[in-house]
């Protein structure tokens, strides 16, 4: 299998080659240069990791042999919380929820990025340098990527956060992990400061002789891949002969690993994009208008995003993969921070996907609504996704995503029905545990100086 990136499909890279670099020098995202089908009939009776290296080895097959997929796959899962890993709970007639909060750090993002973690771990030594892993983060993707690589050998990481401004529960998932390898940044200044810092590091020469730097937020293929596996499972256990999904999204990601599945042979039908104010993707696929806004703050937080990298995927295989349509496409929404897209490109798309944005009023009264009918608690990012469960024929199978722990956001749950949510042991516990950070002011220098010396 080789690797082709959305704006220059003449690519062939391999998937030790993808993994490293994350994200293609041209700007552009990797793909696969064709989809795999798998026969979801092999996959009955099968484990969670078991579905995981079916559909997984077809992508990696030239440089990890099976038997070594295994066991990273088997490492990456040991420590979830919920047998099924995946559990498909009924709510009502058809109605169904995929919750994915039994990992480490109680939101979807461990799927992917404990696979990550490992798989580095397996790839590294066949790499020339150490590993510095460099993210920013304002949600659950910084608490994940350190669950995922602590501990591990040459690989340090690097999280910045905006000091003060992220959630209590969000900080000590964070600064409780007191491996040596694991650096917590609080910088004084935003979350946008953050990423700079970030992006300038990426392109610094100096810091780059030194190490390989790998970014968490960047769009790497291997963790869509991952999220693949889930949707099959998800099949697996309602047993339907068509399934449909609704995803809260904010990066795109989780909804395209979606469409990957249908692409290998999974028989789904329609795909809803739930998201909250900031609706850039709602617009996108409603009206074909791709315009960029200033991001709102929300209840959902991870999904308060404007640009949707992984949404370029999605434009490149609705364009019959032609890259040099999206390099001018992406070059034209960088000048102008809008883009209409083509009649055939939308119409492509809405062939799969249908969407809703959810504004924070309806996302605290979904909650209430649905912890009142069904007895069920959703975090306020689910809720976005269920507000729209309730609209969807009955006569057809719709599986809406559970992404993270409601527990994670007890603010927003007790401003919805009057009382926080019960804190599992292993979220409480983080309050009786020592910190760990180092705050820096909001500049690149003081902390290319930190990495130099830490590393
Ligand atoms: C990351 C995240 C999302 C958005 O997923 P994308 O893949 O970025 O679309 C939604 N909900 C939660 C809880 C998340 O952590």
């Amino acid at each position: 299998m080789k690797y082709l990136s959305t704006r220059n499909s003449n690519l062939d890279f391999s998937f030790f080659e993808i993994l490293f670099q994350g994200l293609s020098k041209d700007g552009g995202l990797f793909l696969p240069h064709e989809w795999p089908s798998i026969d979801v009939n092999i996959l009955k009776n099968k484990t969670y990791q078991e579905v995981a290296l079916e559909v997984i080895h077809p992508y990696v097959f030239n440089e990890i042999s099976i038997n070594d997929l295994k066991k990273i796959i088997d490492e990456s899962y040991q420590g979830f919380s919920h047998s099924k890993i995946a559990p498909v709970t009924a709510i009502d007639q058809n109605k169904y929820i995929l919750e994915l909060f039994y990992g480490p750090t109680f939101a979807f993002k461990d799927y992917a990025l404990q696979f990550l973690g490992n798989l580095f771990k397996y790839a590294l030594p066949k790499a020339s340098k150490k590993l510095t892993v460099l993210g920013a983060t304002s949600g659950d993707t910084g608490s994940a990527a350190i669950h995922a690589f602590r501990g591990k050998q040459d690989i340090n990481v690097f999280i910045l956060h905006p000091h003060n401004r992220v959630s209590d529960v969000q900080r000590r998932q964070m600064t409780t992990v007191q491996d040596d390898n694991i650096f917590n940044i609080a910088i004084n200044g935003n979350f946008d400061d953050c990423q700079k810092i970030v992006k300038e590091l990426f392109i610094d020469d100096e810091l780059q002789q030194h190490t390989s730097l790998t970014a968490i937020n960047s769009i790497n293929w291997a963790r869509l891949m991952a999220q693949v596996v889930y949707y099959f499972w998800a099949y697996l256990q309602i047993d339907e002969q068509e399934i449909n999904f609704i995803v809260p999204s904010g990066n795109f990601g989780n909804v395209f690993s979606a469409n990957v599945a249908k692409k290998m042979g999974l028989p789904v039908k329609h795909l809803h994009i739930a998201t909250n104010e900031n609706d850039i993707l709602h617009s996108s696929i409603n009206k074909g208008i791709m315009k960029k806004n200033i991001v709102k703050q929300t209840y959902s937080p991870s999904m308060d995003i404007q640009v949707s990298s992984n949404f370029e995927r999605q434009l490149f295989e609705s364009s019959g993969r032609n890259s040099e349509v999206i390099k001018d496409l992406f070059r034209e929404f960088a000048l102008q921070n809008s883009y209409i897209l083509d009649r055939n490109i939308l119409d492509d798309i809405k062939l799969v996907y249908t969407s809703s944005a959810v504004s924070d009023e309806q996302t605290l009264l979904t909650i209430k609504k649905v912890k009142e009918k069904y007895n069920y608690l959703a975090d306020p990012h689910t809720s976005t996704g269920l507000n729209t469960l309730f609209d969807k024929d009955p006569g057809e199978p719709w599986v809406s995503l559970a992404c993270a722990h409601p527990a994670k956001f007890g603010k927003a749950i007790e401003k919805s029905i009057g009382k926080p949510p019960i804190m599992p042991k292993d979220l409480s516990k983080l309050f009786d545990k020592e910190e760990k950070m180092t705050i820096l002011d909001n500049n690149k220098k003081d902390l290319k100086s930190l990495i130099l010396s830490k590393i």
